[in-house]
């Protein structure tokens, strides 16, 4: 079955070209002309990996972004323009999993589309993991305390996963980002750090649980009941 991608882009002109080329690889694509049809038709279909623009018009590539988080953790890369590093900076902060500066050649969104499906798929064995009152389902992305749904970004979503895989075994921030950002990433193991963050503001401090421990000067566990 080909891979799904979600295009939302207003700018129609690119839009054809990446649509043409990104059938030429094999996937399938949909494409959205503003924010209100891209957020839609995200919530509405199960798509493989969605390419977002920021200035749309309707919804801005951002607020889709926050609102389709709530719910999802599919893989979005954003289309950004050149420069734009407020826009960066927020696409982190609502979970962008990667960025594509425009104007961009096609091989380079070819290499972060193939990276970021990749990733995705580290984690999607048929597993469900639970811990306590938390339950994990991975083929279903769907995390729950209690039976409330826990809205996770992609990254949040593995690393929650790779620190259930191996519970009760303290991981390094090394292990981390080895294991749930691309082999290739820079960004220093403080990186993880901030993740494990907003784990815990989502999971312990939301549920008023202690989830993840720190092991100091080591990393990071999670046990079942102490
Ligand atoms: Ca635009």
């Amino acid at each position: 079955m080909p891979q799904r991608i979600l295009l939302v882009e207003d700018e129609e002109k690119l839009a054809r070209v990446v649509e043409l080329e990104l059938g030429y690889e094999g996937y399938e694509v949909t494409k959205a002309a503003d924010g209100r049809e891209g957020l839609s038709l995200a919530l509405a279909d199960d798509y493989d990996l969605i390419l977002l623009d920021i200035m749309l018009p309707q919804l801005s590539g951002i607020e889709v972004l926050r609102r389709l988080r709530k719910s999802s953790s599919v893989p979005v890369i954003m289309l950004t323009a050149r420069d734009a590093v407020s826009d960066k900076v927020s696409g982190l902060d609502y979970g962008a999993d990667d960025y594509v500066t425009k104007p961009f050649e096609i091989e380079e969104l070819l290499a972060r589309i193939r990276a970021a499906l990749r990733h995705g798929r580290a984690l999607s064995e048929s597993e469900v993991f639970e811990c306590g009152e938390l339950k994990m389902d991975v083929p279903r992305r769907e995390v729950t305390v209690n039976g409330t749904a826990v809205g996770l970004t992609k990254r949040e979503f593995d690393l929650l996963g790779y620190l259930l895989k191996n519970k009760g075994i303290v991981v390094t921030r090394e292990q981390l980002l080895e294991n749930v950002w691309d082999f290739d990433f820079d960004g220093g193991t403080n990186t993880v750090d901030v993740y494990i963050r907003f784990l815990r503001g989502k999971i312990d401090d939301a549920f008023g649980i202690k989830l993840i421990s720190t092991v100091r000067g080591v990393g990071y566990v999670i046990k079942d009941e102490q």
